[in-house]
């Protein structure tokens, strides 16, 4: 038996870092509630001085200020992004700064991950095609090497070998080569590639390869410098991807794009499946980064899974990680996580992110309106100091009940996602 990972790195610990660093972040978009809040000193000031000047009375400048509250402008904007973050929450997305809601909120772009995010990720071994090996060896070979793979199609191969009772040939070293497969060579000597068709032609030359069906991928095998064989494997693609594209699009996004590391006649149909057009096949960590950085209008935000995706996801203007199968290098470096292994919860928080700031907005509003309405009131005479400072108090008790709202934001987001579940597509 061998302990592969230490506690600190269990699913619950990164879990709970993460809503460590959530709760850390300090209130967000307080910008936002600054840029009321010079205005609405000078209105103040200046209702109040006219009051003065047109009274002769050095009080009524008091009762003026008196219901001047500047509490909708400091603590409504908190309040909705706490209630939003915990309204995410209830969605199974963890939000780690509260800022992310604020970005989210003006979304332009989305870049989509294919392999685990545009589809489920748990593929299952369909049919191998047989060259220079057997099915069974060819099979053996993948498996020997996916063994020290992390990728999403590394369990399903050595699952299949060990379901048909398969003895795996001892592997000497084997090299993750991200977003290409796994290179190992094994005790005899020999070295076995497994993964992308390019990887394994840099050794075997120009292959054959075969045609795939929807939701179907290819993983290569070469052993020395000849095809071993083909594994096919299906990677559905998830029920709510097209759903969650088509959300995204009526919300305002003006660019969806998929950006991938499979090869492009794969990425191509499954980007038909959902409605994406826009397809980037055959990227690598680097030019995933580079693709997203050049995505226009901003801000960008990035969806995807694997480890290939943890620096393109900090690079997004918002990186938001699939972590269903448990948190991974790219629940770190996104700045928001998806729990529940559902991709519609993209759409979901995009609603709850527009709502939340639609809310901070709303709430500042009435207490700024209602706030001068007192001072119109109060400068004619016609509030006294006392009641003044009782009303300013029920003021702030509005714009903070107003703000709360943002706790229900997930609700929209359910009634939005089954509104459009009820209507067939097409
Ligand atoms: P995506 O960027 O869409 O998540 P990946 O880069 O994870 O896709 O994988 C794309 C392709 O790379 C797969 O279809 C597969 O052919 C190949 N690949 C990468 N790593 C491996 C591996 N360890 N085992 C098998 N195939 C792999
Ligand atoms: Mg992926």
């Amino acid at each position: 038996m061998r302990a592969q990972k230490v506690a600190a790195d269990s699913n619950y610990a990164s879990i709970v870092r993460l809503v460590e660093e959530a709760v850390d972040s300090r209130a967000p978009m307080v910008r936002l509630a600054d840029r009321y809040a010079v205005p609405f000193t000078i209105v103040s000031l200046l209702i109040a001085g006219f009051a003065w000047f047109l009274s002769g009375d050095p009080v009524r400048f008091a009762e003026v200020l008196v219901v001047a509250t500047p509490c909708p402008l400091l603590i409504a904007t908190p309040v909705a992004f706490m209630g939003g973050m915990s309204s995410a929450a209830k969605l199974n997305v963890i939000i780690k700064d509260g800022g992310v809601l604020e970005v989210l909120a003006r979304v332009r772009a989305v870049a989509f991950d294919k392999t685990g995010t545009l589809t489920e990720g748990k593929a299952d071994v369909v049919e191998i095609h047989p060259a220079a090996r057997t099915v069974d060896e060819t099979l053996q070979l993948a498996a020997a090497a996916e063994q020290y793979s992390v990728h999403v199609f590394a369990d399903p191969i050595v699952a299949s070998a060990r379901t048909q009772q398969l003895e795996l040939p001892e592997v000497v070293t084997a090299d993750e080569v991200a977003t290409n497969g796994v290179l190992a060579s094994l005790a005899d000597g020999t070295s076995v590639r497994v993964g992308k068709p390019s990887f394994i032609e840099e050794v075997t030359g120009p292959i054959d390869r075969p045609v795939l069906s929807a939701g179907e991928t290819a993983v290569y095998v070469s052993v020395g410098d000849e095809l071993a064989g083909v594994i096919i494997l299906s990677d559905p693609i998830r029920e709510q991807s097209a759903d969650t594209v088509s959300r995204l699009r009526r919300a305002g996004v003006a660019e969806i794009a998929m950006v991938t590391g499979d090869i492009t006649s794969t990425a191509e149909s499954v980007a038909h499946a959902v409605d994406i057009q826009t397809v980037h096949a055959e990227t690598t960590p680097q030019t995933k980064v580079r693709i997203v950085q050049a995505m226009r209008p901003r801000p960008v935000l990035m969806v995807g899974d694997g480890i290939n995706d943890a620096p393109v996801l900090a690079a997004a203007d918002v990186g938001v990680a699939m972590a269903g199968r448990g948190a991974t290098v790219a629940s770190e470096s996104a700045a928001a996580v998806i729990t529940s292994n559902d991709i519609a919860r993209v759409a979901d928080v995009a609603y709850v992110s527009r709502r939340t700031v639609q809310i901070a907005l709303q709430s500042i509003w009435m207490g700024i309106i209602i706030s001068v309405g007192l001072m119109l009131v109060a400068a004619f005479g016609y509030l006294p100091a006392v009641v003044g400072a009782l009303l300013q108090e029920i003021v702030d008790l509005v714009a903070i009940l107003s703000a709360l709202r943002a706790l229900r934001a997930h609700r929209g987001a359910r009634r939005e996602s089954s509104a459009r579940r009820e209507v067939p597509v097409g």
